[in-house]
């Protein structure tokens, strides 16, 4: 089965520096089912063509956890080897990671353009029919060509079979591409290899992190990429329609159905939120902002709490303004909602006017993404000039790292963290600033604690030390 990731941009080399595969070489990955191999057919100024290969082995498959097989003949006799399944995700995620996440070496401004790119597919299993082809890809906006192939050339009477090459066509950028494929080639085909846990819901909802949500068919693509898990596709389905639900006024049926969902772990992401909010709320704050405020999700929180009478969202990532704006659905606030919240683009590292005479600001999971030359910077322009009479401010504790088993030894947590500190670290440099500037600060740890490492997350809450 084949990938095959095409582009007119140019230079259309770029493409291998965005999926961090060099063309000049054909390269070879070891997966537990075999072999992917990444090559480039061709590669000119105008137009880049990177192939993504599997060579599976039907018999390391079967060794493996089973491929939801019905028969002992079935497991080693199957399309298995020779259709795009939930085999090349896995493949997409072991070889493609970095393109997959939105990094980039060496094209870093070049992640978040969408270029002119085609994705073909040899070969899909589409069960369910070709309408399903339209149904999941039109709304994601790919222009599609789909041909079908019969189950076998030489015996036109047994018909066509469920197999199509496909093409998917738009201007996108590289990493949403993979996420949709990731995502999807296993939903055409409604099994996966491996054993489905909550770790699969995890997944959907990451990758599919600002469009499953919006998706008309998100209902059956959860239900597929799932298949027969109830109580998981009934989880993710809840989050993504926490996610989607638009942001009216507060009302009683929201916690009624809230009362009715399944109960789940809070992520930790959430229980930070959830922190930084009971902070705000706490410290009687009506003009706040959210610094650093990506996609948007406290300003969701801050929305729906009528305290907060005057919101402002700043991000240095217009992508990420972007789907704020989408998620909060701008155009469909009530205009009341809708004068309570702006969206700034602007950097922590330039002074901004803009930011001054606010009661109070967060600053989630943000400082670790600034270089630590700037740091100097991002302390006057929040500290000084914008001033707020509390400041919120959350970074992980590195001393936690050694509890993620799969974090490799000394790694950080996402690739774009600058710097990820200790607990003594963070509250020597809160220490320094709020001495520097005039705050108290207190510290709480954010998530489940381990003995003497502390939790996944701290949180540092300042105020203005008033003089009477
Ligand atoms: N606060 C959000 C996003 C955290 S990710 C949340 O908790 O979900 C870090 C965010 O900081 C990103 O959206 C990134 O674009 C933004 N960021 C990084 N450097 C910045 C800077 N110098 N100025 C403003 N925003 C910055």
């Amino acid at each position: 089965m084949l990938l095959t990731l095409s582009t007119t941009h140019q230079p259309a080399e770029d493409l291998s520096y965005l999926l961090h595969k060099h063309p000049d070489r054909v390269q070879s990955f070891d997966l537990s089912f075999g072999q992917a191999h990444v090559f480039y057919p061709e590669v000119t100024p105008e137009r880049c063509v990177a192939c993504l290969l599997l060579d599976v082995d039907p018999v390391a498959l079967v060794r493996g956890k089973g491929a939801g097989s019905d028969g002992l003949l079935d497991q080693y006799v199957n399309d298995r080897p020779y259709v795009c399944s939930s085999l090349m995700s896995v493949a997409i995620s072991q070889v493609f990671g970095s393109a997959l996440a939105g990094r980039s070496k060496d094209r870093a401004e070049l992640v978040d353009v969408p270029l002119p790119l085609t994705a073909r597919l040899d070969v899909l299993p589409v069960r369910g029919g070709e309408d399903l082809l339209h149904r999941i890809f039109e709304p994601l906006g790919y222009t599609i060509t789909a041909t079908r192939h019969p189950l076998d050339e030489q015996f036109a009477a047994w018909g066509e079979g469920p197999y199509y090459s496909v093409e998917l066509q738009q201007s996108i950028t590289v990493a949403r591409l993979l996420q949709h494929l990731y995502v999807l080639i296993p939903v055409f085909d409604g099994r996966k290899h491996y054993y489905i846990g909550q770790d699969e819901v995890e997944k959907l909802l990451a990758k599919g992190e600002s469009w499953l949500a919006e998706h008309p068919e998100r209902a059956m693509i959860t239900q597929r990429y799932l298949p027969r898990q109830q109580s998981l596709i009934r989880q993710a389905l809840a989050r993504l329609a926490e996610e989607d639900s638009p942001l009216g006024e507060e009302d009683e049926s929201a916690s009624v159905e809230s009362a009715e969902r399944p109960e789940r772990e809070r992520t930790l992401h959430e229980q930070r939120l959830d922190a930084v909010l009971a902070a705000l709320l706490a410290g009687g704050a009506q003009r706040v902002l959210d610094l650093g405020c990506g996609e948007g999700k406290l300003l969701r929180l801050l929305l729906a709490n009528k305290q907060f009478t005057e919101i402002v969202g700043l991000d240095v990532s217009v992508r990420s303004l972007e789907v704020a704006q989408r998620r909060l659905k701008f155009d469909r606030l009530p205009e009341r909602q809708r004068e309570r919240i702006r969206l700034l683009h602007g950097a922590l590292t330039y002074r901004d006017e803009r930011l001054a005479n606010f009661d109070a600001a967060a600053i989630v999971e943000v400082i670790e993404h600034l270089d630590p030359a700037r740091l100097k910077a991002f302390e006057r322009v929040v500290f000084e000039h914008a001033r707020p009479r509390t400041v919120v401010l959350t970074t992980p504790n590195r001393e936690y790292n050694v509890v993620w088993e799969s974090l490799p030894a000394g790694a950080m947590r996402h690739g774009d963290h600058r710097f990820e500190w200790t607990r003594a670290e963070f509250e020597a440099w809160g220490n320094r600033v709020g001495e520097q500037f005039g705050y108290s600060v207190s510290y709480s740890p954010v998530g489940p604690e381990v003995a003497n490492l502390g939790a996944p997350s701290q949180m540092g809450l300042f105020e203005t030390i008033t003089i009477e």
